[in-house]
């Protein structure tokens, strides 16, 4: 599914012109084709079909309401690391139960609203996060449903920031610990142990770790079995990689039979939870040239979007591909640029030497921006957040408002 493609000359989110979204919104402005994030949760609804499974989007990678209301309707759970993001998912009618609850610092008050909304699963990732779920849940009066997050200390192969299924990460319980952990879960009066799961990391291009992790997981989950301890669900956790660049991840469908295929025929509910392979490549950062500025030993488009929007080029190195809105007609008029923002940091960059043919006014896109781009924002340099807008077919919506600069400063104080 391609949510961009030039018509005429000019680049389209679906049907809409992008020259449009930038007249009618103003820029920076982050641009979502609805029709690519149902394209790519339909692709796991196909590898998964007659199985008892639950894809659960993983909200951190994009969590405006709207993508969570389109993906709630078309059946998804959700996936969260915060109170604040199961607020957005009820806030988006998507269901508490069938959300999980991941991340390794849970605070008290964290986990009692989402005991209290009967939140599907609290993914615990140590043994005093262990004690601290049980003490709220019996307060309650309740049993909270639990799965513990295994680490199954696999290398996911991919940029050192962004694996987290290594011994030497912060996430998940070691592997060697986890059945003692579970046997004492056990006998906890506030847990109901529901689940096992694992999530080794992101950008994955191969299946095969992928693949190894479930096994390891499943593995456990019969020895568990075998103790008296039987679970409902095996959460294999997301992470598949998309395109930015040259990459070929391998399909959806590769890592889901790999993980189906550790499963084999036992009865567990089968869990994912992608963010990025279904956001990433449904998104664009549309942008203006502010500036060419011509330099000695390099050219800079100086554009309107910057670090603060966009921080996966400084953060990760990460690499997003730059296109015209208006194609280039003749390959002589380009250039070699860094694309820039107006940010005071030389991190601030969005692109390096790409060939561009661009004049100041024009509008770019900085592709693949739709995983990890707004919902990494910030306000530095006082900069207000870009506006969100979903296209349908030839509709486009605003999905969040461009942020004032008064809003910046709206809770701050001048001592009397
Ligand atoms: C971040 C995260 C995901 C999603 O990762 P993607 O690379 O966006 O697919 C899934 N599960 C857990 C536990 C996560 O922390």
């Amino acid at each position: 599914m391609l949510a961009f493609a030039y018509r005429n000359g000019a680049l389209c989110a679906e049907q809409v012109l992008l020259e449009d979204i930038a007249r009618r919104f103003g820029t920076p402005c982050y641009v979502y084709s609805s029709a690519a994030i149902e394209s790519a949760y339909a692709e796991f609804e196909r590898a998964l079909r007659g199985r008892a499974a639950l894809i659960c989007y993983s909200v951190k990678a994009n969590s405006n309401i709207a993508v969570l209301a389109l993906l709630g309707r078309l059946g998804a759970g959700f996936d969260i690391v915060s109170g604040g993001e199961l607020a957005r998912v009820l806030a988006a009618g998507g269901s508490a139960g069938k959300t999980l609850f991941s991340g390794v610092g849970k605070s008290e008050s964290e986990i009692e609203f989402a005991l209290e909304k009967g939140i599907g699963c609290i993914n615990v990732e140590s043994e005093p996060e262990l004690e601290r779920v049980d003490a709220v849940a019996r307060r309650l009066g309740r049993r909270a449903p639990v799965a513990l997050r295994v680490n199954p200390d696999i290398d996911a192969k991919t940029h050192p920031y962004i694996s987290t299924g290594l011994r030497e990460n912060k996430f998940g319980v070691a592997h060697e610990d986890a059945e003692r952990l579970y046997r004492r879960a056990a006998k906890m009066p506030g847990i109901e142990l529901v689940g096992i799961g694992c999530h080794i990391g992101s950008l994955l291009t191969e299946a095969a770790p992928f693949a190894a992790a479930a096994q390891r997981v499943v593995a456990l989950a019969d020895r568990l079995e075998g103790a008296g301890i039987r679970l409902q669900h095996v959460d294999f956790g997301g992470g598949i990689g998309i395109r930015y660049k040259d990459e070929a991840p391998q399909p959806i469908a590769a890592f889901v039979a790999g993980a189906l295929a550790a499963l084999g025929t036992r009865p567990h509910r089968a869990v994912f939870d992608p963010g990025r392979s279904i956001v990433g490549n449904a998104g664009a950062l549309l942008t203006r040239v502010e500036y060419v500025k011509p330099g000695a030993s390099r050219n800079f488009l100086v554009v309107d979007a910057a670090m603060n929007d966009l921080i996966r080029p400084p953060l990760y190195e990460a690499w997003h591909d730059v296109q015209t809105v208006r194609e280039a007609e003749s390959p002589s008029a380009q250039r070699v640029y860094d694309v820039v923002g107006p940010v005071c940091e030389s991190a601030d960059f969005l692109a390096k030497d790409r060939k561009l043919a661009a004049r100041g006014g024009d509008l770019l896109a900085v592709m693949s921006a739709g995983a990890y781009g707004m919902a990494m924002s910030s306000n530095y340099n006082s900069r207000p957040r870009a506006a969100e807008v979903l296209v349908r077919g030839d509709s486009a919506f605003l999905v969040r408002s461009r942020e004032s600069v008064e809003q910046l400063f709206a809770l701050e104080r001048i001592p009397g």
